[in-house]
């Protein structure tokens, strides 16, 4: 692996040359508008929010640590390595991947991807001279990073937090600003709510309000997966059916497009 951490541009900016991962690998997309579709997931480390059900603790502090890297697609036969990776090496491993078996596009996961804002730009930027279709999967909450990452981005799948259900206070204004400004962006764009048995309605309502005021001009545009909570951890608190299809109806009744889907690569046991 290389060791590089910037170099100076011509302009005299620093160019990121490394980024801090905690895995690559193949695999099926479990959530959101492109479910079922092959994806290879690049899933940077670090985030700047706690949500209480969140699955991936090992990727929430960003600094320097392990990492590892599938050789071949979805055999799971890693290799361990250090992270931050060279750019260089992480285009590598992804070519590995996509150069064995088709794949639908590439996964900027986290953690909070976006939170390495020069890095991911950077990124994306060279995941998309090769012609890779890259989505980045986002708490929805920096808003300059997304704006700069842009250009390098086809997809975006970004959360909309409830406090109710992740014990984090997001500001609904800086969700707003998001998602209007992956919409201005003219990235292809969905919306993922969590839901559980704590949902609190008036919330999940002006979250829905939220999606409906920023796409006024094209409802169809935006789909919201409304993804009931799997147990993970602390997090038990499960949505029963009855609560499922009546936060479902609530949200159409404010918003032509709502579907709820699982996590489906935990009911099928995939990583
Ligand atoms: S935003 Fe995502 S990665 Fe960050 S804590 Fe919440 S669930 Fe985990």
């Amino acid at each position: 692996m290389t060791d590089a951490v910037t170099s100076p541009s011509p302009a005299g900016a620093a160019v990121p040359r490394d980024v801090l991962i905690t895995e690559i690998f193949s695999a099926i997309q479990g959530e959101g508008a492109l479910v079922g579709e092959r994806q290879v997931f690049v899933r940077l480390t670090g985030c700047n929010i706690r949500c209480n059900y969140c699955d991936q603790p090992e990727a929430l502090e960003r600094r320097p640590g392990p990492c590892r890297i599938e050789q071949t697609p979805g055999s799971r036969d890693w290799i361990e390595t250090t992270s931050p990776l060279a750019m260089e090496d992480v285009m590598e491993a992804v070519a590995r991947l996509w150069d064995h078996t088709p794949h639908h596009s590439i996964s900027l996961t986290g953690g909070e991807p976006l939170l390495q804002g020069s890095r991911l730009e950077r990124l994306a930027g060279l995941m998309t001279e090769r012609g890779w279709p890259v989505m980045v999967e986002t708490n929805g909450t920096l808003v300059p990073a997304l704006r700069r990452a842009a250009p390098g981005l086809t997809y975006v799948s970004m959360d909309i937090k409830l406090p109710s259900v992740d014990g984090e206070l997001v500001a609904p204004t800086t969700q707003s600003r998001f998602l209007a400004q992956a919409l201005a962006s003219g990235l292809t764009t969905w919306v993922k709510i969590v839901i559980s048995a704590d949902t609190d309605v008036d919330e999940f309502d002006a979250a829905i309000d939220l999606v409906a005021q920023a796409s006024s001009d094209m409802p169809e545009a935006v789909e919201v997966f409304l993804q009931p909570l799997s147990a993970f951890g602390a997090a038990t608190a499960v949505p029963s059916p009855t609560q499922v299809l009546e936060l479902q109806a609530r949200a159409l009744n404010r918003h032509p497009r709502v579907r709820v889907i699982p996590q489906t690569h935990k009911a099928i046991g995939q990583l």
